[in-house]
């Protein structure tokens, strides 16, 4: 069985229509499948009663941003009510803060003499939800810098000028948004955050501790080397598992849509629980 719970479209920062996401994915043989746009459903919502959704099993998805200390942390929901009242006000939240955080973002940038960014970040981004990503396009386009990954190397990324990072709400908050709306909380690609292992199994016991159900084994932007020992991470919590691409746009050597399960070590998957619940 081939699946994908980890996937971008235009909603958010990938290139590709919600829609069009879907075709994709029915070509790829995908059988159950998670749009899982930041911090917004407006795409799942487009497109959730098409025969598409159908064919390919849409289930309800979401990435939400929040903070884990001073980390920056990305929470998968999946098969959630996208209209129960928490989860609709937690995007509304999140919609908020990343407009306060696209302005903080424009300052700072203003404040090293590149000037215009928010409305060359918004025009960019159009009715997506705005991100990093938006003024990283937008200042290869103005040329302020040769390419989008110089801007983040060098403005945009961990740590840099415009990584403005405390607008998030808290972890334990995303967490129940999702499991207030009857879905299951996954924490996405555990080993981006380059914490120490002490520190990824606090991350863990407190997500865990939030109500969080699974971790993310497999994502496209992650090592698959990792993938057994985020298994025996998963188990050892009791926290079942999820795999995604982490889809966003073609390219050469990046992550293509869908994964195939059977190449996946034993253990206890969410798609199971999804099927059991069905
Ligand atoms: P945001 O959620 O607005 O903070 O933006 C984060 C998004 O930027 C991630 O989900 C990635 O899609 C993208 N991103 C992060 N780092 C890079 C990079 N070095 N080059 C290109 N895209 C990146
Ligand atoms: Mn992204
Ligand atoms: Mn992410
Ligand atoms: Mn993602």
């Amino acid at each position: 069985m081939i699946v994908d719970f980890h996937t971008h479209s235009l909603a958010s920062d990938g290139a590709l229509a919600p829609m069009e996401l879907l075709r994709r994915a029915k070509a790829a043989g995908v059988r159950q499948f998670a749009l899982t746009d930041h911090d917004t459903t407006a795409g799942y919502l487009s497109v959730r009663h098409t025969n598409e959704a159908d064919e390919v099993g849409l289930i309800s998805g979401v990435e939400l941003s929040c903070r884990w200390a001073t980390t920056t942390v990305h929470v998968v929901g999946l098969n959630f009510d996208a209209d129960a009242p928490a989860m609709v006000a937690m995007v509304e939240q999140l919609t908020q803060a990343r407009e306060e955080r696209a302005e903080k973002i424009a300052k700072r940038l203003a404040g090293v003499g590149i000037d215009g960014a928010l409305e060359g970040a918004k025009a960019i981004a159009n009715e997506s939800q705005i991100g990093r990503p938006h003024f990283a396009t937008w200042m290869a386009e103005a040329g302020a810098v040769d390419s989008v990954t110089e801007a983040f190397d060098k403005y945009l990324g961990a740590g840099k000028i415009g990584d403005a990072k405390m607008f998030w709400p808290p972890l334990s908050d995303v967490v129940q948004a999702i499991t207030q709306a009857g879905g299951v909380a996954i924490l996405a690609h555990p080993l981006k955050y380059r914490l120490t292992g002490m520190k990824l199994r606090a991350l863990i016991n407190d997500f865990k501790a939030a109500g969080g159900g699974a971790i993310e084994v497999l994502n496209g932007r992650q090592p698959e080397t990792d993938l057994k020992r985020l298994s025996r991470l998963a188990e050892g919590n009791g926290l079942m598992c999820s795999v995604g691409s982490d889809f966003h746009r073609d390219f050469e050597y990046g992550p293509k849509l869908g994964i195939d399960v059977e190449r996946l070590p034993n253990g206890a998957y969410v798609w199971d629980a999804l099927e059991a619940s069905a």
